[in-house]
């Protein structure tokens, strides 16, 4: 950061301030000693997830990513499909330019894409995030899914087999 009044290159920082999504900072010329300020724009905020007890956490991408690798494991996806979702996701959040985001939203957004890429992937996803209270209704869920199985592309679709593991997995009660 040039000195406006000798062009010196090189400054001390006094102060740091947030002005909304700014930050201003005081600076003093390591040369001539003059006094001034410049305001940096924050390009790359992320916003605060707000979780369902109401507990604030940090963004993490490499938490998001690895809910989605976990709910894709062993699915024959394309390499790159899920860096290029989470990219999409995290640009997603960050356009949204708040400052807090609800985890359900964040939660929603991931279950669209993998609604439209892989319904296992999906109901792996949906029965961890969700949190299916009985098997039933996960079952009515991948029966919405099979009955509106509109992409040619879809990936080859077991409900029975996966929710059967599921409900392994969640040791649910009786259906
Ligand atoms: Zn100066």
């Amino acid at each position: 950061m040039r000195c406006p009044h000798c062009s010196y290159e090189d400054s001390k920082v006094t102060d740091s301030r947030d002005v909304d999504d700014t930050i201003r900072r005081r600076r003093q010329c390591l040369s001539c000693g003059h006094r001034f300020t410049t305001y940096e724009r924050v390009h790359t905020r992320k916003p605060v997830i707000i979780k369902k007890d109401q507990r604030r956490e940090e963004f993490s991408r490499d938490k998001l990513a690895a809910g989605i690798h976990k709910a894709c494991e062993k699915r024959p996806l394309p390499m790159g499909t899920i860096e290029k979702m989470v990219d999409e996701i995290v640009a997603g959040l960050n356009s949204m330019g708040r400052a807090e985001v609800s985890s359900s939203v964040v939660g929603e957004l991931v279950m669209q894409r993998l609604r439209e890429l892989d319904h296992i992937a999906y109901i792996r996803f949906a029965s961890v995030y969700r949190d299916f209270a009985d098997i039933t209704r996960l079952k009515r869920e991948v029966d919405t899914l099979v009955a509106g199985r509109p992409l040619a592309s879809q990936l080859p679709l077991l409900p029975e087999e996966e929710i059967a593991t599921v409900a392994r997995k969640r040791k649910s009660g009786p259906p």
